[in-house]
């Protein structure tokens, strides 16, 4: 796919969060806990979990990687892995080759062309350095910004990099959780550069928000695809 030329200043780059903005990561979890529960039964996922939480807890990231490496190394079942390889590899298959490509919510190609026509458009988003950049790819989600994708452990952490590798005069971060708006809004705001946030209502994090606009952002939305709805005037702020 060919670069699109962007549209004249002040210059837009849009930055597009994943989980729960552009698929619908709540029901993608619960259907691989429902496809883990099936393969492992109930002692061996409870202890998949835990080992999944122990991890998030340890490295403030959710990590299947590390999820299997630890789940697989344990001393309890460690020493008979050889007669295990089978359950070894159907179970990475599982986690890894999970289809979140059926978990986008409707029009997000649509929505992410309108966008392009405003603007720059990447994606931005929290995770696994091997995971997230991997589910990313499967949900075919790469081609439709051109392969901008920027995948962080806590993206607020990294808003130099971001600014340096999408210049532009205003941000636009598009994002179901309201507290990484307010954390990049204000490492934006040290570097000088001006945000214009949009929440999407979608996913428990979002839901937290009580009804109606939230004050947090200039922007708030029921569904991604709302931002169809807007044109570049919208996000000038
Ligand atoms: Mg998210």
């Amino acid at each position: 796919m060919s670069v699109s030329p962007l549209p004249a200043s002040p210059r837009l780059t849009f930055l597009l969060d994943v989980d729960n903005t552009l698929l619908d990561n709540d029901a993608a979890k619960a259907e691989l806990a429902r496809r883990i529960l099936a393969r492992l039964g109930p002692a061996e996922t409870e202890r998949f979990w835990s080992v999944y939480e122990a991890v998030r807890a340890e490295t403030s990231v959710v990590s299947y990687p590390l999820t299997l490496a630890r789940f697989w190394g344990a001393a309890e079942i460690a020493e008979d892995l050889e007669t295990r390889r089978g359950e070894v590899y159907a179970l990475a298959d599982l986690v890894v080759g999970f289809p979140y490509a059926d978990f986008l919510y409707p029009q997000v190609f649509e929505t992410v062309a309108h966008l392009r026509t405003l603007g720059r458009v990447a994606i931005l988003s929290d995770g696994d350095p091997a995971y997230q950049p991997s589910k990313i790819a499967r949900a075919g989600l790469d081609p439709a910004v051109d392969g901008f994708v920027l995948v962080y452990g806590h993206k607020q952490e990294h808003m130099v990099e971001v600014a340096a590798s999408f210049p532009a005069d205003r941000f636009v971060l598009v994002e179901d959780k309201p507290d990484n708006i307010t954390a990049v809004r204000t490492a934006l705001g040290e570097l000088g550069l001006p945000l214009t946030g949009v929440l999407v209502r979608q996913g428990k994090y979002a839901a937290k928000v009580g009804a109606g606009p939230w004050d947090g952002a200039e922007h708030t939305l029921e569904r991604f695809a709302a931002l169809r709805g807007l044109g570049r005037d919208a996000f000038l702020g």
